[in-house]
């Protein structure tokens, strides 16, 4: 008996935690827990998009994350979000369905806009993660 390969396009190489925010007061509990994860985790934080952006219908910021900090960050993204809702979502080659059908959500889901994201990328257009949040 042979197992079936995996679809190679469905390989994780990072996940994305988009934190959105809608108005000041959301804002600054989106700052709050924006300043925990810098504390407490080797992660990417991008910055803020208070305009809306690519796929997204909030203002929010990202995190991207290695697959290795997963079963670390998003525990504390659940107990920790504020309230606000987060969209945590793998990165593969096919942002689509990594956005729309294989996402997990904490607090609401969100409307997402699909036409922004294509259903396959290219191995080459991979972003990598960057990380520039050094806690301790
Ligand atoms: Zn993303």
């Amino acid at each position: 008996m042979t197992t079936p390969l995996a679809d190679p396009t469905l390989c994780i190489h990072s996940w994305h935690a988009h934190v959105y925010f809608d108005g000041p007061v959301q804002r600054e509990l989106a700052a709050v827990l924006r300043e925990r994860i810098a504390a407490r985790f080797e992660v990417q934080l991008g910055r803020w998009h208070d305009a809306l952006v690519g796929p997204h219908t909030r203002p929010m910021y990202m995190l991207a994350f290695e697959p290795a900090q997963f079963a670390l960050v998003v525990p504390f993204l659940a107990l920790n979000r504020q309230g606000l809702d987060v969209l945590v979502h793998p990165n593969t080659l096919a942002p689509r369905a990594d956005h729309l059908v294989n996402a997990i959500w904490l607090g609401q889901r969100l409307p997402v806009n699909e036409a922004a994201l294509p259903e396959i990328i290219s191995v080459h257009d991979v972003e990598p993660v960057l990380i520039n949040s050094w806690p301790g």
